[in-house]
């Protein structure tokens, strides 16, 4: 059981480029080396991991004469307050202008303890030197407007991103503090940041909660707790004649169309040397399961889902369906997918939008219009998406953890009438 395990995870990944050390750092523990992208055409068997743009990975573990690649893919960005380029506001207070990042539910971000994450440029001699950061303490919060307020959430009104969001530094204090902060924890002089991808974030550790402590309430599970799943199936995974996958994206949540999104060629410059010397049937016997978050059916709001009774929280990974094709998943994908839950014993429900309420998109159909392959679309069904502070069940975590383990280790063979999974 994970519980702990994943909250770690998840205190140690505040924003993408520190979730992506999270990680590397524990690929290199299981003697994963770093390689570059123009290498891995020349790149004997073994295991290795490429990172671009600082914040989007892809480690695998590569056998002599591979017959497919399985891949477990999820983001490790998630809704967040960017800082703004510039100073804070001075005056009787401090507070730091920010923007949305992705698409966070604004109100339950107020009176929570906040911190700082990301990247920042420093000065440097004969050029500028990258660090990635984590102040990860208590530096700010963002106060309810009150009771006084008439754009109170009591009203149900909603509120407004360049007033009402603003991180609450200090009582006075000056218009470098926020910078002052960061400069501190990575022990340089504020004067050398030169620029910043720095974002706010919710600190506090997940708990969990219930009868049994049988859900867990952490930020940031959309979608860490299949980032973390992901790695952890990828790292347990035993080795064998697949080329095993292990794909972690940024900027999911601002729809994967950059230079390291699911949308760029990060995946497909990877996978093409093993695809053209594979041929058709490494071609065609390949799979992408790409997991995201899937939205559980809510206790107060069962009409806002398809069907009242799927999918529910401890009840298994959801497969989600959508005919916009918004999810990858088809009847292929599907039908392969539930063979190898199903060998693996691990228990899956149904995803799919309720007609009349148009549903969200992930990062699986777009990485696949680069690789062409057979592609499945599933998540841990959880409460609040996108709230500060999200929930799911302790038992997904688990049942995400063994059904992309079983991914990994399953051998697809694409033949005249289907597919042999062995
Ligand atoms: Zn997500």
């Amino acid at each position: 059981m994970y519980a702990n395990a994943l909250f770690d995870f998840i205190e140690s990944s505040p924003a993408a480029p520190v979730a992506l050390q999270t990680v590397t750092k524990r690929l290199e523990k299981a003697g994963y080396k770093r390689a570059s992208e123009a290498e891995v055409a020349t790149l004997a068997e073994g295991k290795y991991y490429f990172v671009r743009g600082g914040a989007s990975l892809i480690a695998i573990t590569l056998p002599s004469a591979p017959k497919r690649a399985v891949i477990a893919a999820a983001h490790l960005d998630s809704p967040a307050l960017r800082v703004k380029e510039g100073a804070s506001r001075v005056g009787a207070y401090a507070s730091v202008p920010v923007e949305r990042y992705g698409g966070p539910i604004l109100y339950s971000w107020f009176d929570r303890p906040l911190s700082v994450a990301g990247r920042v440029m420093l000065s440097a001699e004969g050029g500028v030197e990258e660090r990635t950061v984590n102040v990860d303490r208590a530096l700010a919060y963002i106060p309810n407007p009150g009771l006084q307020a008439p754009n109170n959430a009591a009203t149900g009104a909603t509120f407004n991103m360049a007033k009402d969001m603003l991180p609450l530094l200090s009582v006075g204090g000056t218009e470098r503090d926020l910078l002052s902060a960061v400069a501190a924890s990575l022990g340089v002089d504020a004067d050398r940041i030169v620029s910043h991808d720095l974002f706010f974030y919710v600190r506090e550790r997940g708990t969990a909660v219930g009868k049994e402590g049988e859900m867990l309430l952490c930020p940031r599970l959309d979608d860490l707790a299949c980032a973390f799943a992901a790695t952890e199936a990828f790292l347990t995974a035993k080795p064998c004649d697949t080329l095993q996958v292990l794909a972690l994206f940024d900027h999911e949540e601002i729809g994967s169309a950059t230079e390291r999104g699911a949308d760029s060629a990060f995946l497909s410059d990877i996978l093409s040397p093993f695809m053209r010397a594979g041929g058709a049937s490494f071609f065609e016997s390949s799979l992408l399961v790409s997991a995201d978050n899937a939205h559980a059916v809510h206790p107060n709001h069962p009409e806002l889902s398809d069907k009242a009774d799927t999918p529910i929280m401890g009840s298994g990974i959801a497969i989600k369906w959508s005919a916009s094709h918004s999810y990858a998943t088809d009847a292929r994908s599907a039908a392969v997918f539930r063979a190898v839950c199903e060998k693996a014993s691990v228990p899956v429900q149904v995803y799919q939008n309720r007609a009349d309420i148009r549903g969200g998109s992930t990062l699986g159909t777009i990485a696949d219009t680069h690789l062409g392959i057979l592609a499945v679309d599933i998540g841990i069904p959880q409460l609040a998406m996108h709230a500060a502070v999200e929930s799911c069940a302790r038992a997904d975590v688990t049942a995400m953890v063994n059904a992309l383990r079983a991914s990994l280790e399953a051998r697809i063979v694409r033949t005249d009438s289907g597919y042999a999974i062995g």
